[in-house]
């Protein structure tokens, strides 16, 4: 089998021309996606390319490298907008998971319970994929386009995940729901990530995964918070129907639509609910 384990893009973007590869990095999507001793090559595998791991940030962006693994971001200084990906990283798998699992490689499994994609929705982050002598940024909502499907070209690698500081503002929550307490698949995830001027919400973001097949937005539940207070009242009228033209959820082997229709509900109010300042909690 062919393997090439670089330490820099450069080299692995040539190889890409030359094969087809299997691109690695923590294999913890693709070890259990396959029923072989060995991975089918040729794989490229990226975890020595110093340069696409790690958190930076300029004037204009936050860039997470796509090797950056989920105990990355949990040890990493962020601002409150990451609380969500943070509350995310600790649940996914077990630490040893989270250890070696890294970033893109969540993206590009492009799996509907795949923890990190609603924190991104709600971060509007962008994809940077790099292929030989080119560059290009898609919004993770056009990236992902369907279960196991993303916008991922032959030749192109996943080089970082960009947030850009206009969104990295405000506090965040995430909830998940699984059939255990830890290291367990999503039955469904929320994250919300809202900004308050004056008291009242400027701006929000909320999102939904592990219900359709492919995480989204909720419009409707953020038109209804914005303008409003962040209460404990707002957070109430946050209803069923206001979510309903968006879910459509799966039903697969960890739960049906309709258990998984409820189930986000209700973790929409809480994890909303969980950002209420204490000031509004007063009754
Ligand atoms: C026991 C266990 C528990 C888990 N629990 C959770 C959980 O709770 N929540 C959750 O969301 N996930 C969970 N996962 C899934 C997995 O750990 C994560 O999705 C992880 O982030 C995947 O990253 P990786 O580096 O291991 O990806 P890999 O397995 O290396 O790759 C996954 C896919 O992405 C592609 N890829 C990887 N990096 C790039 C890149 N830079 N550019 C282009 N393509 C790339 C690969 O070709 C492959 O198709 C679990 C897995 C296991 C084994």
């Amino acid at each position: 089998m062919q393997y090439f384990r670089p330490d820099s893009l450069e080299p692995a973007l040539d190889w890409l021309v030359e094969y087809d590869a299997c691109i690695a990095a923590g294999c913890t999507d693709l070890f259990p996606a396959t029923t072989a001793q060995k991975l089918a090559g040729p794989v490229l595998d990226l975890t020595a390319i110093s340069e696409l791991r790690g958190i930076s940030q300029d004037d204009q962006v936050w860039r997470f490298g796509a090797t950056t693994t989920w105990t990355d971001v949990v040890r990493a200084d962020l601002p409150p907008a990451f609380d969500s990906l943070k509350l995310a990283a600790k649940e996914v798998g077990s630490i040893q998971i989270q250890n070696t699992g890294t970033l893109a490689g969540n993206l590009c499994n492009a799996s509907p319970a795949a923890d990190g994609v609603p924190c991104w929705l709600t971060l509007n982050a962008q994809v940077e994929l790099q292929s030989k002598g080119a560059t290009r940024t898609l919004l993770l909502s056009s990236f992902i386009t369907g279960p196991r499907k993303t916008e991922l070209r032959r030749g192109e690698i996943v080089t970082a995940i960009l947030v850009p500081k206009s969104s990295a503002v405000g506090k965040s929550s995430f909830l998940k729901l699984g059939a255990r307490k830890y290291l367990i698949i999503s039955i469904a995830m929320v994250a919300a990530r809202i900004c308050e001027e004056d008291r009242l919400i400027s701006e929000v973001a909320i999102s939904v995964g592990s219900c359709n097949a492919v995480a989204q937005r909720l419009s409707e539940v953020e038109k209804h918070l914005l303008g409003k207070p962040l209460s404990a009242d707002t957070t109430i009228q946050i209803t069923d129907a206001m979510m309903a033209d968006v879910l459509q959820p799966i039903d697969d082997l960890r739960s049906d639509a309709a258990y998984r229709r409820d189930a986000a509900g209700e973790l929409v109010r809480r994890c909303v609910g969980g950002l209420v300042p204490e000031r509004s909690m007063a009754v």
